[in-house]
């Protein structure tokens, strides 16, 4: 950072630090909430299928409009959605990026609810836009008449809302965000409900996607790095009325999403069966660690995500170390006393929650 303070950056990029999750190299990573359980062979033949065949095309420009990808992902989500309502590009984040590109900037604010994603305030930075940390209730949940009430008061451009929210796992009600929706009415302020891993949630958990038809300033955010295992592959979508994804045209650059990313997420998603066994098999995992927490006298927060953040240790820099000592790398979210876990394979989870136990002298 020193040899930065030498060049002419933006003010407001001054001093800030880039996204770093550590990447270590250790045989048990729970630390950045990926799908442990891999790419199953099957999905990995047909991307290898489906790759060969884009790499033929590779002389031309792909489809700028993704129209068949953004056909797929309607037909996943339901709803009665259509192509219309889609738009993605590479990871959810650099969707997010794009909506501060067209709603946020210079003059204007985006509020979020920490502790939250941490990249809602690197992404106001990057597009100029003010960062307004709200405030929420005690232990960490946000009511609907205190986020509607801050929503007023501040009038942003535009509002994060994540669901179920990273670090801690647990998921919103909807009558948050309709009283969010509502309080922006105003302001007229973009309401972005970032549901990344929703696919993760108990079932019978409702999407804000049932809060979309006649909310045109209401967007949900989705990812296929979590629930479909596809993190390297970098695709990230929304659902929206139609004329959000016309804003997004402004400011997306030109054939944004490869013919490789493309063909891709088409793949994985008509292979989506063999996914979602898998995701299954990880809300096992995430829900034996909560039990497991418990038993151990820890304060496991409610998780409807694949990952778990838990408080109640007395000195939880011993406890991540002593884990990493073990090959067990998990997050420290640099909130007092608390860690997060993200849910492995069954012996993934064993190794975690039998280290774990030791360095508690249990
Ligand atoms: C992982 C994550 C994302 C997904 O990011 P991608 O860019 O799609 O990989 C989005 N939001 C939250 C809260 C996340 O934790």
């Amino acid at each position: 950072m020193q040899r930065l303070a030498k060049l002419p950056l933006r003010d407001n990029l001054r001093g800030i630090s880039p996204y770093g999750a550590p990447q270590i190299d250790v045989p048990v990573l729970l630390n950045v909430n990926e799908n442990t359980h891999g790419v199953p062979a099957p999905v990995v033949e047909a991307i290898t299928e489906a790759v060969t065949h884009a790499a033929t095309t590779l002389n031309r420009y792909p489809d700028r409009e993704f129209t068949e990808l953004r056909t797929a992902l309607a037909d996943y989500l339901g709803h009665g959605l259509t192509a219309e309502n889609i738009w993605a590009a590479n990871g959810s984040n650099e969707v997010l990026q794009q909506i501060l590109q067209a709603f946020g900037g210079p003059g204007r604010t985006a509020l979020g609810f920490p502790p939250t994603y941490s990249m809602y305030p690197l992404l106001a930075s990057g597009t100029d836009t003010e960062y307004v940390k709200g405030v929420r209730d005690a232990d960490f949940e946000l009511s609907a008449a205190s986020a509607a009430r801050q929503v007023r008061e501040l009038g942003p451009s535009v509002v994060f809302l994540c669901s179920p929210n990273n670090p801690t796992g647990t998921k919103l009600g909807l009558d948050v965000v309709e009283a969010v929706y509502e309080a922006g009415e105003a302001s007229q302020t973009i309401v972005i409900v970032d549901e990344a891993y929703h696919e993760f949630a108990h079932e019978g958990t409702p999407s804000a996607l049932t809060l979309l038809p006649g909310r045109e300033r209401l967007i949900v955010s989705r990812t296929m790095s979590k629930a479909f295992a596809l993190a390297g592959a970098r695709l990230g979508y929304l659902a929206a009325a139609p004329e959000i994804t016309d804003a997004l045209r402004l400011v997306r650059l030109p054939y944004h999403l490869s013919a490789i990313t493309q063909a891709t997420a088409l793949a994985a998603l008509s292979h989506r069966e063999l996914l979602m066994a898998d995701v299954e098999d990880i809300k096992v995992q995430r829900d034996r660690i909560v039990t497991e927490l418990q038993e151990m006298g820890l304060k496991p927060a409610s998780s409807d995500s694949n990952y778990v953040f838990f408080g109640g240790m007395e000195d939880p820099a011993a406890i991540w170390q002593g884990l990493l000592d073990a090959g067990v790398l998990i997050r420290d979210v640099g909130i007092p006393g608390h860690l997060r876990v993200t849910a492995g394979t069954e012996a993934e989870t064993t190794a975690f929650l039998t280290r774990l136990r030791e360095l508690l002298g249990h």
